[in-house]
């Protein structure tokens, strides 16, 4: 069985016809599938719609976070509860066309466990999407230890083998991007232009794209902190320099600038702290998020936890 994962949050105009589109692709393979919905908390009528296709489809199944987690955490919700040997996870909007679905597949059949969609474009992005993604992709291969590649999108097929390692990270900063690059196993990549939304509009804002670039690189590196230590170095030689300075301009009895650079000075170095202090304030603040070992996501039916769904318990308690 294949598994097709779909986080949707407020996506009532998109369930649908996803549905659908998946449907016709699906139906002209001979395969058995199942479409999994992850509900990101919607506030719109995405509860009822899915529920309405999963008590209709035999196919569809679907589950409702208690409030909003978030993209990565839904997908990886889904890829708990999935049963296939195959996860296919896409987003539910169109922009992952499901006319891919059967190259992915055709591409696990040829023996690679992790088949990575790349965008080589996307309709409806503008220059300073493009631009700053371009940046993101940049800054986290220079300092990352795994490689991301640049237009990765969360639209792969995973093997069973790879998912249950993959399914072990229970970290609550997470960008499965990064955590997939450096699984290993037989990877491919194929690529993609991804079209416009077919309705409504993006559901990250920008503080969620922000904050996202950020879980990027902060949990994927930590040469981030050593950067201070950089600064400390170059700061010490600008300081000693200063010395030597101050020194030639006593001997020669011309009068040492003063206010004016030590302004100039305490400002920057004031700045180049709480720089450096913000970073390690970005990793603290994970550690502690993590420490309080909270739940990744919990449902909103009456247990919280996922019904009417074989799972491996053992799978939560060997993390
Ligand atoms: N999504 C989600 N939770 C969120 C934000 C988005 O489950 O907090 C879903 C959304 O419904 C869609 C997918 O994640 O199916 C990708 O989101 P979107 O299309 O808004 O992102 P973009 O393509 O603009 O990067
Ligand atoms: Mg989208």
């Amino acid at each position: 069985m294949i598994s097709i994962v779909t986080p949707v949050y407020n996506e009532e105009e998109n369930v649908v016809f996803f549905h659908d589109e998946v449907t016709k692709v699906m139906e002209k393979l001979d395969m058995d599938y199942e479409l999994l919905y992850v509900n990101d908390g919607s506030t719109d009528d995405t509860n009822r719609l899915i529920h309405e296709l999963a008590k209709t489809d035999k196919h569809v199944r679907a589950v409702t976070f208690a409030r909003n987690f978030g993209h990565q955490i839904a997908i990886t919700c889904g890829m708990d509860l999935a049963r296939g040997a195959a996860v296919i996870t896409m987003d539910g909007d169109m922009q992952h066309p499901p006319a891919l679905i059967p190259t992915l597949i055709k591409k696990w059949e040829e023996g690679y466990d992790i088949v990575q969609t790349v965008r080589t474009s996307t309709e409806d992005s503008g220059f300073v999407k493009k631009m700053t993604s371009a940046g993101f992709y940049a800054v986290i291969n220079s300092i990352s230890k795994t490689p991301v590649i640049p237009g990765g999108s969360d639209f792969r097929l995973i093997d069973r083998k790879a998912l249950h390692i993959f399914l072990k990270f229970r970290e609550h900063s997470r960008f499965i991007r990064g955590i997939i690059g450096g699984l290993g196993f037989r990877q491919t990549t194929i690529q993609f232009e991804a079209p416009a939304r077919h309705a409504g509009t993006s559901k990250f804002s920008m503080r969620k794209m922000i904050h996202f670039a950020m879980d990027g690189i902060l949990t994927n590196s930590t040469v981030p902190l050593r950067i201070a230590f950089y600064v400390g170095i170059l700061s010490g030689i600008i300081g000693v320099l200063l010395v030597f300075h101050v020194i030639y301009c006593y001997l020669m009895e011309e009068v040492v600038p003063g206010w004016a650079t030590m302004t100039i000075l305490i400002s920057l170095f004031g700045s180049m702290n709480l720089m450096g202090l913000g970073i390690i304030g970005e990793y603290i603040g994970r550690i502690y998020e993590e420490s309080k070992n909270r739940p990744l996501y919990w449902l909103s039916d009456d247990t919280g936890e996922p019904k009417n769904i074989e799972i491996d318990e053992t799978r939560f308690t060997d993390v």
